[in-house]
């Protein structure tokens, strides 16, 4: 009997998607799968199971059969508004990558780049640069309050973090939720009342309708002077005119941007230069190709076993 084939969509470089396509088929012996690229149409309308990175919906659209797409990254916004953008819902269920390691990741660069705000590294960089000697208050970490916006797979550990190391952490969710340590808030009600009381908040939300340019002027104000942002989820999160206006303006301290709505973020963009943001190259969590290879081929696994299909994003609420 003949393998059923997995289709692997994508539009990495093609020395990439084969590196996943060794990887992946070194996990699942018994599976075959192949790249998009090498199936004919009519193997096409024979795979139920698709894994993608980054791939064109049109390509993924020519795979009428599908039960399951299996996404490589844990963020799956763009994705989701390509193939929910004629408000239809596809046929398909979505898998995201949910992995503890990618979550520990996050954890450990929500605390690095709260450190670097809580002991003032922006100032004391800026202040070396004009050799200037001049030394800031110091405060203790739980005269510091951070609010993590989103409490899913990221935001929850980051949460339990940032607690462990003696901050006053807040979050909010769109559920009700409880975490150790952690002051919960939920729903917009409560948006507010979470943000008036954060020093810094750290942005760990989707990117959907609903948050799309959340963190604007009429949130930022909200926050107490002298706050700062973390932006680790997804640039159209944030209304960053809105955000420039309030660091230049003095009311916002800092802000440590990972995610641009255009990656990699133009040379002549004003944010590389701008002295009151750090900017990084989306690096707080990058997937880790082993271990996102080992819960994907998992899953595989357990569905060739029991049919059953993994826990799959929402489409009406777009995560
Ligand atoms: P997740 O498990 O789906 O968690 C999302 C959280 O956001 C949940 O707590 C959810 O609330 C909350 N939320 C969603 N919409 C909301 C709304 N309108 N109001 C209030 N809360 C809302 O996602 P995750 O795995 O933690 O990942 C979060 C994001 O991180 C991804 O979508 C991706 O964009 C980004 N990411 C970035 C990197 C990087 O390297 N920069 C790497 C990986 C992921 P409920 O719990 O109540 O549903």
């Amino acid at each position: 009997m003949t393998k059923p084939i997995i289709a692997f969509v994508s539009q990495l470089a093609e020395h990439e998607q084969v590196t996943w396509l060794q990887l992946l088929s070194a996990k699942l012996p018994n599976e075959s799968i192949k790249l998009d690229k090498d199936l004919s149409q009519a193997q096409k309308l024979h795979c139920e199971i698709a894994i993608v990175a980054n791939p064109n919906p049109e390509k993924l659209s020519q795979y009428s059969q599908l039960k399951w797409v299996q996404s490589l990254w844990a963020g799956v916004d763009a994705l989701v508004a390509e193939l929910t953008s004629n408000k239809q819902t596809p046929s398909f269920a979505l898998a995201r990558l949910v992995d503890p390691l990618l979550a520990k990741t996050m954890s450990e660069a929500v605390l690095t780049w709260v450190l670097y705000l809580h002991r003032d590294m922006p100032k004391y960089l800026q202040q070396q640069k004009v050799a200037r000697w001049q030394q800031h208050r110091y405060f203790l970490p739980q005269e510091r309050t951070v609010g993590i916006l989103g409490l899913g797979e990221l935001g929850k550990l980051s949460a339990i973090r940032l607690s462990d190391n003696g901050f006053n952490v807040l979050g909010w969710s769109q559920s009700e939720k409880k975490v150790k340590g952690v002051q919960c808030y939920s729903g917009n009600n409560e948006l507010i009342t979470m943000i008036r009381q954060c020093n810094i908040i750290v942005c760990l939300l989707p990117l959907t309708a609903t948050t799309n340019q959340l963190i604007n002027c009429d949130l930022i104000q909200q926050l107490p002077k002298g706050a700062s942002v973390i932006n680790f989820a997804r640039g159209g999160i944030i209304a960053h005119d809105d955000l420039v206006k309030y660091l230049d303006d003095g009311y916002l301290e800092h802000a440590v941007l990972d995610v641009f709505e255009q990656e990699p973020l133009d040379k002549n963009n004003p944010l590389w230069s701008h002295e009151k943001i750090t900017v990084l190259p989306h690096i707080s969590a990058p997937t880790h190709f082993e271990s996102a290879g080992d819960i994907v081929a998992s899953k595989i696994k357990k569905y060739r076993i029991n049919g059953q299909l993994p826990v799959c994003i929402d489409w009406r609420k777009g995560y």
